[in-house]
């Protein structure tokens, strides 16, 4: 379980830096989200490996919630992430449940670099970021040229290079966060099984 929690650690130490870069980018582009705009989190595609919910599925354990909240995602049949918080009826308008343990994705989307075509780094904007900053989206394509956006590609991988089991698959995110908690839960159990060994 111990190296469970260092695992976690270390997702969380590269959360920080990605944090940095990409809020930094973000907000140096002025390139920012619409206050109180949710809609990327109303959809229950979005991606995250297992690796990048330890954080989250490690809470959920230490608040003796991991149970609770497996049974929870395998009845969920909502349209969004199981964390998001509505706050219209249409899911537009909301915020994230979860914001400190939130995967890794979840930090760097709205504006950022993605890999084209020939390999060369575009910028991608969120359609609501663009609409309300067409001005600002413009000046950073140009920008672009000499100064390119953190790619997210690369940010994921910072977070997958460290434990390649558990970070090698991406999945929709509510099903990345039950293996998460199945992996805790699992490592725990047989954590308790050898000290009661060692005891006895
Ligand atoms: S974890 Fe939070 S930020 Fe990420 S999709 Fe879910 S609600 Fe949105
Ligand atoms: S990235 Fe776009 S859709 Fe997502 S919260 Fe920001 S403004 Fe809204």
């Amino acid at each position: 379980m111990q190296r469970l929690r260092d695992l976690s650690r270390l997702v969380e130490a590269v959360y920080d830096e990605l944090d940095h870069t990409f809020g930094t980018y973000q907000r140096n582009s002025g390139l920012a989200c619409r206050p109180g705009c949710g809609a990327c989190c109303n959809n229950p595609e979005i991606e995250a490996t297992p690796l990048e919910m330890l954080p989250l599925a490690l809470t959920f354990y230490d608040q003796g919630r991991a149970e609770q909240v497996l049974a929870e995602l395998e009845a969920y049949s909502g349209f969004a992430c199981y964390h998001y918080v509505r706050h219209s009826l249409d899911g537009i308008l909301g915020q994230c449940g979860v914001y400190q343990q939130r995967p890794a994705i979840c930090r760097m989307f709205g504006a950022a670099g993605v890999k084209g075509k020939q390999g060369e780094t575009r910028l991608s904007v969120c359609r609501t970021i663009k609409q309300d900053h067409s001005d600002k989206y413009q000046q950073t394509l140009i920008t672009m040229l000499t100064e390119p956006a953190p790619k997210m590609a690369e940010g994921k991988d910072r977070v997958r290079q460290l434990d390649y089991a558990l970070g090698k698959q991406d999945m929709p995110i509510n099903q990345a966060l039950k293996v998460a908690i199945e992996r805790v839960l699992f490592i725990a159990y047989y954590s308790g099984f050898e000290q009661t060994e060692e005891v006895a």
